[in-house]
């Protein structure tokens, strides 16, 4: 309900008390009203769920909670009023600089800046000094409410909030904030005054399109982070580093494991061998895996007639992300972007009855989607990969049973991988959406009820399902705490209606089966990009592309070496024979730079012995090796690999050292 100017305005504060207070009251005053120290400590409000700043208006009726410092809803009202400080700043250095846009974003915030010349470093440090200066000053964030010519007016010299200007409706309210000389044209919400915001950071600068369009200008973007307190802002930096040690891009040229080739095109992943290995090692689990869960292996072509996807819907709903058409014959192909509609004409290819379902057809199958150049990123944003996908075809009474089973599985698989995860269900989206909202209920529901069934926690993300119907998110979470994108189950009730998929039920007449979408790891590119961050390059034994390096001290040891490397070659382990002339300490490094797990040393003792000095990987640079006999490695490897343990985890405060060489 829209309340009308001259009402009066009825506030709920979480205790559950009601205020009333006059339309157009500041927010500010309600606080006071409220408590002298609440006054002091709030830095914003939340209306009907929606935050906005001290000073902008209350214009409706309904739940009123103040936020401070310790909600974390308030951190990105923190990090948006960091970002006017920045542009404060870069102004007063560099009046001639003209403003683009500067939200908070996860950690932090960014402003957009158009200049003649890129920031370099020592502009970044001046800035930074510069923003203390505004912080110090405490200019209080004012907000006006202002007419368009008078908005144009105030403006004048900044060509990119005009445009954005042009872009507001008639019935929008235009609003301009000033802190001490600067002003911005903005809707907030920002913090009361400059003063509060304390710890932050400016971390890096890049190029950005105006409005992320390559046809526009480039403008330069500062990244800054802001935090409430010091050691939320240290943490931070700390995680950072930790982060930047263990980049998938650094660490998969490092340890050879893939690339990519300007003349093969960006996004399309080249897997080295090493790399492959992990791969087929995590396809050869998974295959083992869905084939006791009782689903069957499917090929399905990777440049299918465009026809397809008319009927699947793709051309209309996701035709921004395919390829072109390949014009063959008079007809259109495209590269596939999804595998369901290929599982679907298998489906078809025979008449099924209820007593063939539920049908669960899996493949590792490529796709490929058109990404922009500018957002890929090494394994994870791509333009060709391997998903792991699944079609379970069911009736209707099928599907709590199927989705049971699915969240048997991933648990099953993601336990191996050493990630905890959380579950998201998504709803229907607010666009483009397909299927009648009471179709989408029943399924939402659906799964919601298998998931309190077995007391999994779980929340939801509304609007975030795909466009033909609701879905279950996993996201893990890795060594270091980030979250990534892990299986997602989805419900589809529309592709079935679209192929017009039927099978014959026991009444002996036509029914309409549903489908369930699910990929495990989703990404095969992504995943493995995923697991060298989370297992910094170290890998546990069943997945390292390289399980045992066997060194001879000496020429002299040389043949009893080899026996070793050949006994354990012959248990299946992944070994390899490092009998070069070089030194052995370069030997134990290289072995160490390449992060392999077991290295077995031999010397004449070890041969006289029938023993090797066994060095792991996982212990540093400091430690003894253990002398054990050449059998009881072998087995002892065995059994590591066939129960696929985890690594130790490295304590991440400690950076480990790699090279055992002075
Ligand atoms: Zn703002
Ligand atoms: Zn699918």
């Amino acid at each position: 309900m829209i309340d009308r100017p001259h009402d009066e305005l009825t506030l709920t504060l979480p205790d559950g008390s009601t205020r009333t207070v006059a339309y157009d009251t500041l927010p500010r005053d309600v606080v006071a009203s409220i408590g002298a120290g609440l006054a002091r400590a709030a830095l914003a409000v939340e209306v009907n769920g929606a935050i906005q700043d001290l000073v902008t208006p209350l214009r409706q009726s309904g739940t009123f909670r103040v936020l401070t410092e310790r909600d974390l809803d308030a951190l990105s009202v923190l990090r948006h009023s960091t970002a006017h400080v920045l542009a404060t700043a870069v102004r007063r250095l560099r009046p001639a600089a003209k403003i683009g846009f500067g939200p908070a974003i996860e950690d932090g915030f960014y402003y957009d800046f158009e200049v003649d010349e890129p920031f370099t470093p020592d502009d970044l440090a001046a800035f930074e000094a510069e923003m203390r200066k505004v912080v110090a000053e405490k200019y209080p964030f004012v907000r006006e409410e202002v007419g368009r010519a008078e908005a144009e007016r105030r403006f004048v010299e900044d060509p990119l909030k005009l445009e954005r200007l042009s872009e507001l409706g008639d019935d929008e309210v235009i609003s301009i904030y000033t802190d001490g000389p600067f002003v911005d044209l903005c809707r907030g919400p920002h913090v009361p005054d400059t003063s509060r915001i304390k710890h932050f950071r400016l971390m890096h600068t890049a190029p950005a399109y105006w409005r992320g369009d390559e046809r526009r200008q480039q403008l330069q973007r500062i990244y800054g982070t802001a935090w409430f307190n010091k050691d939320d802002l240290e943490a931070y930096m700390r995680r950072l580093e930790e982060a930047k040690r263990r980049d998938h891009r650094l660490l998969g040229k490092e340890l050879d494991l893939f690339s990519t080739d300007q003349r093969v095109g960006p996004g399309l992943i080249l897997w080295h061998p090493r790399g492959s290995i992990i791969r087929n090692e995590i396809e050869n689990f998974e295959r083992d895996l869905i084939l006791r869960h009782g689903y069957e292996l499917v090929y399905t072509p990777h440049v299918v007639s465009e026809k397809l996807f008319e009927i699947s819907g793709h051309l209309i709903t996701f035709k921004e992300s395919m390829f072109g058409p390949i014009e063959v014959e008079g007809s259109n192909y495209r590269p596939k972007p999804m595998n369901c509609p290929g599982h679907i004409c298998i489906y078809q290819a025979h008449q099924r009855s209820y007593r063939d379902l539920p049908l669960r057809f899996a493949e590792f199958g490529t796709v490929y989607r058109y990404e922009r150049s500018g957002v890929l990123h090494g394994m994870l944003r791509v333009r060709g990969f391997t998903q792991d996908d699944a079609h379970v075809f069911c009736t209707p009474e099928q599907v709590p049973q199927e989705i049971e089973r699915l969240l048997d599985l991933v648990d099953e698989m993601l336990r191996v991988f050493g990630y905890p995860y959380t579950i998201e269900l998504s709803t229907r989206p607010e666009e483009n959406s397909l299927g009648t909202a009471e179709v989408w209920e029943r399924a939402e529901r659906m799964l919601a009820e298998v998931l309190e069934r077995r007391g999994q926690s779980y929340s939801i993300d509304a609007g975030g399902g795909a466009f033909y119907g609701p879905k279950l998110d996993f996201k893990l979470i890795d060594a270091i705490g980030r979250k990534w994108q892990g299986p997602t189950v989805q419900l589809d009730f529309n592709l079935p209606e679209r192929f017009g998929l039927e099978y014959i039920g026991a009444d002996n007449k036509p029914h309409r089966p549903v489908m369930l979408h699910r990929v495990l790891v989703g990404s095969m590119e992504r995943f493995v990009g995923g697991l060298i961050e989370h297992y910094a390059g170290a890998f546990p034994l069943w997945l390292a592309p390289e399980q045992l390096r066997v060194i001879p001290i000496t020429d002299e040891t040389r043949d009893a070496a080899a026996v070793v490397a050949e006994r354990a070659k012959e248990a299946g382990i992944r070994v390899t024979l490092d009998d070069r002339a070089q030194t052995l300490n370069y030997r134990i490094a290289e072995a160490e730079r390449l992060k392999t797990p077991y290295m077995a040393i031999i010397g004449k003792r070890e041969m006289a012995n029938g023993t090797v000095s066994l060095r792991e990987h996982r212990l540093g640079r400091e430690q003894r090796p253990q002398v054990i006999a050449a059998d009881e490695l072998i087995s002892r490897l065995r059994t590591e690999i066939e129960c696929r343990a985890l690594p130790e985890p490295v304590p991440a405060s400690e950076p480990r050292q790699e090279s055992a060489a002075d």
